[in-house]
């Protein structure tokens, strides 16, 4: 059994946009800047948040992370947002989930203009993806389709089964692996028969958001097996898949932690820098 850390690709991509951060700032004098907006104290929300920006700074780029308390009013965040949309130092955008109940995920998926929806929730980038045009991708999947083809896993006419359907992380990780020609069956918590459909599976993805869910019961042998789940319990960080009771059983796993988690935040950064050459045009929108 393979162990699908992420750690060796996350240094060959940040090693590729440190240099193209460079490029971008000694051929056009630009910087690519993000912004983070966190709304309340969540304390999984503030060590995501703190990490992006390092992330981003380490890489060169320029980063702020906007704080606003939980109270504030959804009048207020908005304009925020708009002054973002319009500032020209600003490559990309995000607002930091959960929210506080007073927004709602379909009023803030559309304020974030296309441009700069660095998360890729925007209903712009999410028909774009689906109609297998360029936009900015979700981070997660677009993590989960770079680990599986850098491990050089083939994914055409493979049958890749996602156990969730969530808009971040199942549905737009089917349309990238439709894309790849793999034959997709997605699942969720009104499926039947889950199991069964899990055991027919050369890849699995799991992002169900449930901890230990998936064991060596849903798997069949030789299975690739990908674990988006992250869960901390009793000091640890554990994911949705059983990983040693698959471990003699799959061929290989993504770990949690060091697995799709990094992934996503140098997804983010990707998004960021290209969001930046969109707009210099140094990268052609096709
Ligand atoms: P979500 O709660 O929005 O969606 C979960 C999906 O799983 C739903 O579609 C639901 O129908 C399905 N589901 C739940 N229980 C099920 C069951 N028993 N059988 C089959 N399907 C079931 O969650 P999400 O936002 O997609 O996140 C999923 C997990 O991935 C969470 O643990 C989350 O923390 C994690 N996550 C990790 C990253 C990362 O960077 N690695 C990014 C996003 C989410």
């Amino acid at each position: 059994m393979k162990t699908l850390f992420s750690k060796p690709i996350i240094e060959k991509e940040k090693s590729r946009i440190r240099e193209e951060v460079l490029a971008l700032k000694n051929n056009h004098g630009i910087t690519p800047g993000l912004s983070v907006i966190l709304i309340g104290n969540d304390p999984a929300s503030q060590i995501y948040t703190s990490s992006k920006g390092r992330a981003a700074e380490e890489l060169g780029m320029k980063h702020e992370t906007l704080t606003f308390d939980k109270s504030v009013s959804v009048e207020e965040v908005h304009q925020t947002v708009k002054k973002l949309n319009e500032d020209p130092s600003v490559h990309g955008i995000l607002i930091q989930r959960p929210v506080p109940p007073q927004f709602k995920e379909s009023d803030l998926i559309e304020w974030i203009t296309p441009e700069k929806d660095v998360d890729g929730f925007h209903p712009m980038n999410i028909g774009k993806l689906h109609l297998g045009l360029p936009c900015l991708q979700p981070c997660t999947p677009t993590g989960i389709i770079r680990l599986v083809k850098h491990y050089g896993f083939p994914l055409s006419g493979k049958h890749v089964v996602i156990i969730g359907r969530s808009s971040i992380v199942g549905k737009p990780a089917s349309a990238l692996f439709l894309r790849e020609n793999s034959t997709v069956t997605t699942v969720h918590s009104k499926s039947q028969r889950i199991k069964e459909i899990c055991k027919s599976a050369d890849i699995l993805v799991v992002a169900a958001g449930k901890p230990h869910l998936v064991n060596s019961e849903w798997i069949k042998p030789g299975a690739i097996v990908i674990d988006v789940g992250i869960h901390r319990q009793n000091n640890k960080v554990i994911g949705d898949v059983d990983f040693e009771d698959i471990k003699e059983k799959a061929s290989a796993i993504t770990p949690v932690p060091k697995g799709i988690g990094p992934m996503t935040i140098m997804e983010l950064l990707n998004n960021t820098l290209i969001s930046a050459k969109l707009s210099q045009k140094v990268l052609e929108e096709k």
